[in-house]
């Protein structure tokens, strides 16, 4: 069974009406809908261009919209009157084959884009702002499976994780999470919890330590093919002075700092408790080594810090104080400072010519506690 196509004289007068009558009113959607289209496109258009211009590219969708709601008002409009005609026709009785077609015609043949320009236009709601892939349940299943490269790779890449969350719309991602090689950590950001302690710490194989000082996993990893690079490139031996330091150990490192200097001076060159980087194993102080290794102070005129000034990055470590950055930073240069943050997100930090994680993280400056 199919839509009716003719008249069928078996029906009753009643059923023979309506069956016309939805026939006609069929016929009045395909005209309508033929007819429709370049009356309303060109008006349309206007609309478009008026309203891309004023609100922005977002907004293009806008007239398609408008235009497929207009001619679904149009065609309910149209099948009401034709239906109306035909059963007021039927109810009074009349020979369907006299129906009264040129009141039925009349709807159908009268210009239909002309009522369709009378009606209001809908007023559209402003459009939802992009959606953040933190209501992405794919997306938030892979970071809380706490997998830092998955994640990153997981939002479209370090540029796009980077972007995304110095825009603010990747509220999920948090840079206080100490468990995240993207936490941030300076004189307004203390650990959460101030005693944090990771859980994967280890010393690194095939470098010089000078203290029993060990560094997460993958920041061990690295730094073990950090400083066979620079060996493999002639740029000496470079060992490391102190990594992981607990809430503890920096309590009394900044209490001896503060004895000697005083506390202005021991807060542009040392962390209090809870505020040192190195509290989340993803800080390394490295030293250069000959036979013997230097001092922290001399990294920066070594061959050792200049081969980490431009290759660190390719390991996942960046220089976290740099010269002039004190404002934002709140520490005075450390050439032998180097923070671990990933390779993926090393890189873009390195090509953006980044020189402070606040500004990469889209983050206000700490100068001060
Ligand atoms: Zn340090």
């Amino acid at each position: 069974m199919g839509r009716v196509t003719s008249f069928d004289p078996e029906l009753s007068p009643r059923r023979a009406a309506r069956a016309e009558a939805e026939r006609r009113a069929t016929e009045a959607i395909e005209v309508v809908a033929v007819a429709e289209k370049p009356a309303m496109s060109r008006r349309l258009q206007r609309e478009s261009a008026v309203t891309a211009a004023g609100r922005g590219t977002r907004w293009a969708s806008q007239p398609r919209e408008t235009r497929r709601r207009v001619a679904v008002l149009a065609l309910g409009l149209t099948v009401i009157a034709a239906s109306g005609v035909a059963i007021g026709a039927a109810r009074a009785g009349s020979d369907p084959a006299a129906l009264a077609a040129p009141e039925v015609v009349a709807v159908i043949e009268g210009p239909p884009a002309v009522p369709a320009e009378g009606l209001p236009v809908p007023v559209l709601a402003e459009a939802p702002a992009p959606a953040s892939r933190c209501d992405d349940p794919a997306f938030t299943s892979v970071l809380s499976s706490g997998d830092d490269a998955a994640t990153i790779a997981a939002i479209g890449g370090a540029e796009a994780f980077r972007s995304a969350v110095a825009s603010g719309i990747a509220p999920c991602i948090s840079l206080s999470d100490p468990n995240r090689q993207w936490v941030v950590v300076n004189k307004k950001r203390p650990f959460d919890p101030s005693d944090y302690r990771p859980g994967d710490i280890v010393m690194p194989d095939g470098v010089r330590a000078l203290k029993e000082s060990g560094l997460r996993r993958q920041a061990a990893d690295a730094l073990t093919a950090l400083v066979r690079g620079a060996a493999d490139a002639g740029a000496g031996e470079i060992g490391y002075l102190s990594a992981f330091r607990s809430y503890t150990n920096q309590q009394s490192t900044y209490a001896e700092r503060v004895a000697v200097v005083g506390v202005e001076a021991a807060d542009r060159e040392s962390a209090r408790a809870g505020f040192s980087e190195h509290q989340s194993g993803l800080a390394v102080d490295i030293v250069p080594c000959d036979r013997s290794c230097g001092t922290l102070d001399d990294v920066a005129a070594s061959s050792q810090g200049a081969w980490v000034r431009d290759h660190a990055w390719e390991y996942g470590y960046i220089t976290r104080y740099v010269e002039g950055r004190t404002d934002v930073s709140g520490y005075e240069p450390e050439a032998w400072h180097l923070r671990y943050i990933g390779t993926d997100l090393a890189k873009v930090y390195h090509d953006g010519g980044y020189t402070t994680l606040e500004e990469f993280f889209g983050l206000p400056g700490a100068p001060t506690y």
